[in-house]
């Protein structure tokens, strides 16, 4: 775990809780905060699977590691948008990842930092690796908030309803509401809780809910964690997986055929032990296909005014 702050302790807490790893090496340049995170983790193995936690302010820490999960960074301030975090971002990246790629050559890695698309496709540039082992957490957190918000309206469930946030996770996210289904069904057929369909107004309305959640808890609480620390894991549970494959909308390159290339943004694909793999074929009607395409320029306009 690279950053031992808010995300990358919630993610090592709850890695660790649901069995996901049996080893877990958190590397801060803080070295007085890394030592003390590790302490606090190590005082509950007690309760949990067995596990081994270290951590050190020195990269070496991780050495043979499986999966890097890269957390470390300036984190969103009030008001701030994940874009405006870039280039602070992107220089701890460079100085990274030729070190870590040293100790741990073999590793999938794992991107949560934000911007996490543009800094996804920096990390494929910097590390020379486009197939599916360097990944980010993309869309996964944006799903799971419009998952918990259709299933407080539908009083369903989370895992009956099936919904995906594609493109960038950022300003420019798009709800693919034509495939959204509750137990299979597409929402156009279903009731709500209150009786009716959603119509294009709510459906607005939720899209904006999921897109602006990120800000309303760092306006509260200063940071998101929480749920960042179960998706998170659910793609680390996914990067363990050597037979069946899970389907997470998680931020990779598009090749180009797609018409969105070579830029990273999330679509739902096939995640497993290789990383991120085949995109799932797009169902997606006209409206939505120009919505991915616009976050995906928009992703490739800031990677290009990051290198400029
Ligand atoms: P934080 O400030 O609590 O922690 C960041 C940590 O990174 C600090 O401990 C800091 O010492 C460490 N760090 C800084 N530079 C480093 C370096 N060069 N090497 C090693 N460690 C270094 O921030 P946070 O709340 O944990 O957020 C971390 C990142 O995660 C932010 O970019 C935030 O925007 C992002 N985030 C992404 C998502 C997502 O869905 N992708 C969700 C939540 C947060």
């Amino acid at each position: 775990m690279i950053g031992a702050g808010g995300v990358g302790t919630s993610i090592a807490f709850t890695a660790l809780t649901r069995g996901v790893a049996q080893r877990i090496s958190l590397y801060d340049v803080d070295s007085g905060k890394v030592r003390a995170e590790v302490l606090d983790l190590r005082h509950g193995l007690e309760f949990v699977r067995p596990a081994v936690i270290d951590g050190s302010d020195d990269i070496a820490v991780c050495a043979g590691a499986d999966v890097v999960v890269l957390t470390a960074g300036a984190k969103q301030k009030t008001g701030e948008s994940r874009l405006d975090l870039a280039t602070r971002n992107a220089r701890i990246l460079h100085a990274l990842l030729p070190r870590l790629t040293e100790v741990a050559p073999d590793a999938v890695i794992l991107l949560v930092t934000n911007p996490v698309d543009v800094l996804t496709h920096l990390a494929i540039r910097i590390t020379g690796k486009d197939d599916g082992t360097v990944l980010g957490s993309g869309t996964v957190l944006d799903s799971s908030r419009l998952r918990h918000l259709l299933a407080s309206i539908y009083g369903v469930a989370e895992r009956h309803v099936h919904a995906h946030v594609v493109g960038e996770h950022g300003d420019s996210e798009t709800v693919l509401w034509s495939t959204a289904r509750i137990g299979g069904v597409p929402l156009d057929l279903v009731p709500t809780r209150k009786g009716g369909i959603l119509d294009q107004s709510d459906r607005d309305r939720i899209a904006d809910q999921v897109r602006n959640a990120a800000y309303e808890i760092i306006a509260g609480k200063g940071a998101t964690t929480w749920a960042i620390s179960l998706a998170t894991t659910q793609i680390l549970g996914a990067l363990d997986q050597t037979t069946n494959a899970s389907v997470l909308p998680v931020s990779a390159t598009i090749h180009p055929e797609l018409g969105l290339g070579p830029w990273c943004v999330s679509l739902p694909r096939l995640v497993d032990r290789g990383g991120a793999g085949t995109i799932l074929p797009l169902t997606v009607s006209d409206s939505e296909l120009e919505a991915i395409q616009a976050s995906s320029a928009e992703v490739r306009r800031n990677f290009e005014a990051l290198s400029a």
